[in-house]
């Protein structure tokens, strides 16, 4: 993993919630405010348009720096937590060093933990984390198991599918479709989708490579 990595893997990002924008919106219409989809394309476009300022820059500086783009520029919850997921990926220790698949797993492992601990949110509360939880404990498995990279990271696309896909029945505990009781029912989570969108966008594009 590399400050060029991720900017890719943004541009990647960006196609593909696109492509699932008007979806995307819909859901946070159902059980939101609307806002999710412009949220994520306002993260997204803020790194993208990063490249030039932290291209060069160590691993640590630039997630530090797009830490901070994240939680000045985007509103909502999303902002909050994806700002959170970067700053806390800066904090995983040695990233002077080589980012091996290890590494890059451990560094995940972190930001979603951080995410978790920040919007007190667990499995089963109808929120991405339903979808980020799972994934990163597969990639805790992964990690230390002798796994094929492509089988484990095929395995995350299918984890990151299936949980997204349950959202759908659940009551929500927490964020703004807690408001809604037994209607937010029937209706799958905005950041659910779109966090399942962004790991099959980077899962996939690895399998590929
Ligand atoms: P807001 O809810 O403030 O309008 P967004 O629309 O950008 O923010 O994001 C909504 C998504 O945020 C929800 O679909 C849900 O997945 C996620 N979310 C809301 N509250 C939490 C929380 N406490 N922890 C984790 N995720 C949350
Ligand atoms: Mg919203």
């Amino acid at each position: 993993m590399s400050v060029n990595f991720l900017i890719s893997q943004a541009k990647n990002i960006q196609i593909v919630i696109d492509e699932n924008a008007a979806e995307i919106e819909a859901l946070d219409q159902n059980i939101g405010d609307g806002d999710h989809i412009f949220n994520v394309q306002r993260g997204l476009k803020l790194v993208v348009e990063l490249e030039d300022d932290i291209k060069n820059l160590p691993l640590q500086k630039g997630l530090n720096m797009i830490a901070m783009k994240v939680l000045s520029g985007i509103g909502g919850s999303s902002g909050a937590l994806f700002g959170t997921f970067f700053m806390s990926m800066a904090k995983t220790p040695d990233l002077d060093k080589d980012i091996d698949f290890k590494k890059a797993c451990e560094m995940v492992i972190t930001g979603i933990n951080a995410m978790k601990e920040r919007g007190k949110a667990d499995i089963g509360e109808k929120t991405m984390m339903d979808v980020l939880i799972p994934v990163s404990e597969k990639l805790n498995e992964l990690k230390s198991s002798n796994t094929d990279m492509k089988e484990g990271l095929s395995e995350i696309t299918k984890i990151a599918e299936d949980r997204m896909l349950a959202t759908k029945d659940m009551l929500a505990t927490k964020g703004r479709a807690s408001f809604l009781g037994e209607r937010a029912k029937g209706h799958i989570d905005p950041g659910a989708r779109s966090s399942q969108l962004i790991i099959d966008t980077i899962c996939k594009s690895l399998i590929n490579k």
